[in-house]
């Protein structure tokens, strides 16, 4: 089975719109008219999200997403933005679950699952982001959590609706500190998260669904990290903010 791999940057709570007209005008020349084999995915904060529609969404190459999305249609949530209201903009792709809403903000897997329901029925990809903390790890629940993680996050999703997921296993630990899984600990756990999908929705949607390692990706660990054999892509924070670095971890991940 070959998996398209599948890079994102995740800007977090930066780049406003100036920024990101000046990130959208820096890669363009290389990502416009280029077919890459990858998918490429730039999630900005919710307001520089039509500014990177205008300059980015004729682009093929390169998709948009947004970094959280309400559970919600429409109504009185206050602060929210709704997966139809996203989708007017060009945006594919919504991450879910980042281990900062977990941890921030407190959401919960059976919170983060009405997203996952909620996106999907709109047809928005989540990127399903799962990962343990050090103590969890250190504790011996590294399989205990993201089965947890994976069971409650993606229950009802139907097989049909497992083909537009993209799962992120992010160990907490690695998150912005510098300090990267191994490529051994990431293949490990990966290999657990695609074994925990083949029990919940059978071999064929294991094989097919991608899974991206992130925590401190850089361009230096690119390859080696891409190279295991269930690592499908990256999320990458930090080290997307420069639009040479970002490129650098897609050329590295894909040489
Ligand atoms: C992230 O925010 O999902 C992430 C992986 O950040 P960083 O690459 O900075 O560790």
């Amino acid at each position: 089975m070959t998996r398209k791999p599948i890079f994102a940057a995740n800007w977090k709570m930066n780049k406003g719109a100036s920024e990101t007209e000046d990130f959208a005008k820096a890669i363009l020349p290389k990502v416009q008219h280029h077919t890459f084999p990858c998918d490429i995915v730039i999630a900005p904060p919710f307001t520089s999200i039509p500014k990177a529609a205008e300059l980015l969404g004729n682009v093929s190459s390169v998709a948009l997403a947004a970094q959280n999305c309400s559970q919600f249609d429409s109504g009185a949530y206050t602060g929210e933005v709704s997966p139809m209201m996203l989708k007017e903009f060009f945006v594919h792709y919504v991450i879910l679950g980042h281990s900062e809403r977990r941890a921030i903000y407190g959401e919960s897997d059976e919170f983060i699952n009405a997203k996952v329901l909620k996106a999907l029925e709109v047809n928005l990809r989540p990127i399903f982001c799962i990962g343990e903390t050090l103590e969890e790890r250190e504790a011996g629940k590294l399989e205990e959590v993201l089965r947890r993680q994976v069971t409650v996050g993606l229950k009802d999703v139907s097989e049909e609706g497992l083909g537009d997921v993209v799962i992120a296993y992010e160990p907490v630990w690695a998150i912005g500190t510098g300090v990267t899984a191994t490529a051994e600990q990431a293949q490990e756990a990966h290999a657990f998260v695609r074994s925990l999908i083949a029990e919940q929705f059978g071999g064929e949607a294991a094989a097919k669904i991608r899974i991206q390692y992130g925590g401190s990706v850089k361009p230096g660990n690119a390859r080696e990290l891409m190279a295991c054999p269930d690592i499908d892509g990256a999320l990458i924070g930090g080290a997307a903010l420069e639009p040479a670095s970002f490129l650098e971890i897609i050329e590295n991940g894909t040489a």
